[in-house]
């Protein structure tokens, strides 16, 4: 059965599913630990304290960006209403087409309310991660929570609203799926289960559907093994068109994520058997040194310096501060979530300094 958040894959590489079968699931990297515990973090914030403070202060802009859209599609006027909110149900939904289920998910909070006299859902998936991602209108995995939770009869809602909840402070805009809609979004997605289904369908690498594909680097898929030919007939760089240098970087792109695959497969298996690889071993990380306790510090080095070199030392630590702040507008003015977030921004930006990152390459979309 697909799962809803690989759906985007199965669409633009129909051999996909097949090609999964038997690969076990990567070991998880950083980038995901750290999503699972933004997630839990979502879910539980009672767990703060266990957290690093970054990945809190991620969690925290997160949930008020939820409360925004929570606030916006049920505000608190009359006509609509709040009712139950799902955001720990351990079974899994399911896209049901012609009795059969085919495909599952775990949307991350659903609530549940009344508009206008209509039972609707609200659902809404917490993007923890740095990539860009789909605009809801086009994003499929939203797209099979909308209908999975349409079609679960306990809930009896009649349209659903979905949006992504991004990491960075982007206010989204939510996509409604009315109920004429829902039942076409439900043929749109078991055309895409019917062509995963086909035994002799093609394997099409692409950079969005191969970047989380388990058969990546692996037998199952011999395309992401070898170099595409296209690399290797083209034309030489100074002679190509600027729609064939388009399709040249995307080709690279493509490579590159396949040799940093094929590198984290080698990684882990030198990790469980040092002899694994000839000519390569495991060497330990960096250590690296940070002194947390500035008084203490100040005790030992003031000896050495004045004040004002000792404060040109100092850099202040962005989220206990913000959340001093947040604690204080909320005690003393009531204000919180995105507001409370816009009117720190503003106490805080005369001692601001904002840097530009360098400019980077990004697809268009
Ligand atoms: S790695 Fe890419 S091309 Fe290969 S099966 Fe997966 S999505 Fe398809």
């Amino acid at each position: 059965m697909i799962r809803a958040s690989n759906i985007h894959r199965d669409r633009n590489c129909s051999g996909a599913a097949a090609a999964c079968e038997g690969v076990p699931e990567p070991v998880a990297q950083v980038w995901t630990g750290e999503g699972t515990i933004v997630h839990d973090l979502l879910k539980h914030p009672e767990k703060a304290s266990e957290a690093e403070d970054h990945l809190v202060e991620i969690a925290d802009q997160m949930q008020g960006c939820a409360d925004w859209i929570v606030d916006k599609i049920f505000p608190e006027q009359e006509g609509y209403e709040r009712l139950e909110l799902i955001r720990d149900r351990e079974e899994p939904f399911f896209v049901e087409y012609e009795g059969r289920k085919i495909i599952s998910g775990h949307p991350d909070f659903i609530q549940i309310g009344v508009i206008l006299g209509k039972r609707v859902a609200l659902i809404l998936d917490f993007k923890s991660g740095y990539l860009e991602v789909p605009a809801p209108e086009m994003n499929d995995q939203l797209r099979a929570y909308a209908v999975m939770v349409w079609q679960d009869e306990s809930l009896a809602v009649e349209e659903v609203y979905v949006s992504i909840v991004p990491r960075f402070g982007k206010s989204p805009v939510p996509v409604h799926y009315t109920a004429d809609e829902l039942p076409l979004a439900l043929l749109d997605l078991a055309d895409v289960d019917a062509a995963s289904r086909d035994k002799k369908a093609v394997r099409t690498p692409s950079v969005g559907a191969c970047r989380y594909c388990r058969a990546r680097a692996t037998s199952k898929c011999p395309e992401t093994l070898n170099i595409d030919p296209r690399l290797i007939t083209m034309n030489s760089l100074i002679d190509l068109s600027p729609e064939k240098k388009g399709e040249l970087l995307d080709l690279a792109e493509i490579a590159t994520g396949n040799i940093k695959k094929l590198k984290e497969r080698l990684k882990e298996e030198i990790a469980s058997d040092p002899n694994a690889v000839e000519g390569w071993h495991m060497v330990p990380g960096d250590v690296r040194g940070s002194i947390p306790n500035v008084d203490a510090c100040y005790q030992i080095v003031s000896d050495f310096m004045t004040m004002e070199e000792w404060q040109s030392c100092l850099k202040i630590a962005q989220k206990p501060l913000k959340d001093a702040i947040k604690d204080f507008l909320g005690a003393t003015e009531n204000i919180k979530g995105k507001a409370a977030a816009q009117r720190i921004k503003e106490i805080l930006a005369p001692v601001t300094v904002l840097k530009q990152g360098e400019d980077r390459l990004e697809k268009k979309s």
